[in-house]
């Protein structure tokens, strides 16, 4: 160790990289030359730059140039930020590196869907999901590897949480979700629906959210552009607030009984009256709805008592609801309701005045649809 430990440390966050700690400029240049030691640049927030960047004696407006080079010009080296001297290039490589996350595999579904899949350390494995339709090209991005909810019906839950993931792993899925595009398409919104519990790793959502939305030197995809589907953990819903982004809650039962079998550890911690109460008072901003994500289990919950008792539960909140058919994957216990039960359920909250979009959830055949995340296909 170099000195004592100064206020250079505190740029060095999410817990990966705390090593290089000195207390003036000159120790800088004794520091041996090892990559994998030094803070990552994509690892640290603005503030966390912008430390860094005094500490170098650089002026301000350097903390939005080597963001720039980040996040708009996807710089992979130091060596490649041109406007830098090659002077302060070669300062800024004995104290920072850049380690974006691995380059994905890209599996290819039959109807236009492709599945991202990241390997990370420790044998551990995310997934994002890049869906087409006629308007638009939405990412799926996932939040935890694995997920600390235990969803019945969900396939990601089933793994348990093997970890959180950073801010920075999951800007990277977005950045290189950008980067297997084809020329002519451009990812027009993104979903915090793949593997994980937004809600259950919020800091770092919070900030991912921050970097893809800046405008100034960020990825700049408007944050109206953004979902964030929560399992319901009602006390943290109005975290998302000062987001700006779209609540979806992924409601999925009418009783608090049916809510404890299906989706168990939530519904302990936060009871259905509780969360519907944390909707209903959710600060939703003008011109704006709560999405309500229901998903259809065979003889579970799709009868139309439910589909009634639905229309009671959602009275008075702004909201429209999306019913996803239940994808089966190796092994469920569940099963999809046949179409016609399916369209009786819709029925009777259109019925109710409701605004019900029906998900066919897409790239089954990769299992890249919701609730197939965590699994290669055989
Ligand atoms: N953890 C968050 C976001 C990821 S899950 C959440 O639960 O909201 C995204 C959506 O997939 C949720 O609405 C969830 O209810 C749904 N889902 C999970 N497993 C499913 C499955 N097997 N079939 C259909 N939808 C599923
Ligand atoms: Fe986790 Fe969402 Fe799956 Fe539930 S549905 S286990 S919260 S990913």
């Amino acid at each position: 160790m170099l000195g004592e430990p100064n206020s250079l440390s505190s740029f060095l966050v999410e817990g990966e990289l705390t090593i290089v700690r000195f207390p003036h400029m000159n120790a800088f240049k004794k520091l041996p030359i090892v990559d994998s030691a030094l803070p990552n640049l994509l690892a640290l927030n603005f503030q966390d730059i912008a430390n860094l960047v005094d500490k170098l004696g650089w002026p301000f407006y350097r903390t939005h140039q080597v963001l720039r080079w980040l996040y708009q010009h996807r710089a992979r080296e130091i060596d490649s930020m041109s406007n830098l001297s090659k002077k302060d290039r070669d300062f800024l490589k004995t104290v920072a590196t850049i380690i974006g996350i691995p380059a994905p595999t890209v599996m290819q579904s039959q109807d236009g869907t492709r599945k991202l899949l990241f390997s990370l350390e420790n044998n551990l494995a995310i997934e994002s999901v890049l869906i087409p339709d006629s308007k638009r090209l939405t990412l799926c991005v996932s939040t935890q590897v694995g997920c600390t909810v235990d969803c019945r019906f969900c396939l990601t839950g089933q793994m348990g949480l093997k970890r959180n993931l950073k801010a920075h792993e999951i800007v990277g899925q977005v950045m290189a979700a950008q980067d297997i595009l084809e020329k002519g398409e451009r990812i027009t919104s993104l979903v915090f629906m793949g593997m994980g519990e937004p809600l259950a790793n919020i800091d770092a959502v919070s900030e991912a959210v921050s970097r893809i939305t800046n405008t100034q030197w960020g990825l700049g995809i408007p944050a109206r552009r953004i979902t964030i589907s929560t399992a319901g953990f009602a006390r943290r819903l109005k975290a998302l607030a000062g987001l700006g982004v779209n609540v979806a809650v992924s409601l999925n039962a009418t009783t608090n009984e049916q809510r404890d079998v299906l989706m168990p550890m939530v519904n302990k911690l936060n009871p259905l009256p509780e969360l519907l109460e944390a909707c209903r008072t959710y600060p939703l901003d003008r011109g704006k709805r709560l999405t309500f994500e229901y998903v259809l289990l065979s003889g579970e919950n799709d009868s139309p008592e439910d589909a009634q008792r639905l229309t009671k539960l959602l009275r008075g909140i702004r909201c429209k609801i999306n019913l996803i058919p239940f994808n089966e994957f190796p092994g469920s216990l569940f099963r999809r309701p046949p179409d016609e039960v399916i369209e009786k359920f819709q029925n009777v909250l259109r019925h109710h005045g409701l605004d019900v979009f029906l998900r066919e959830s897409r790239g089954r055949d990769i299992l890249g649809a919701c609730g197939q995340l965590g699994k290669l296909p055989a």
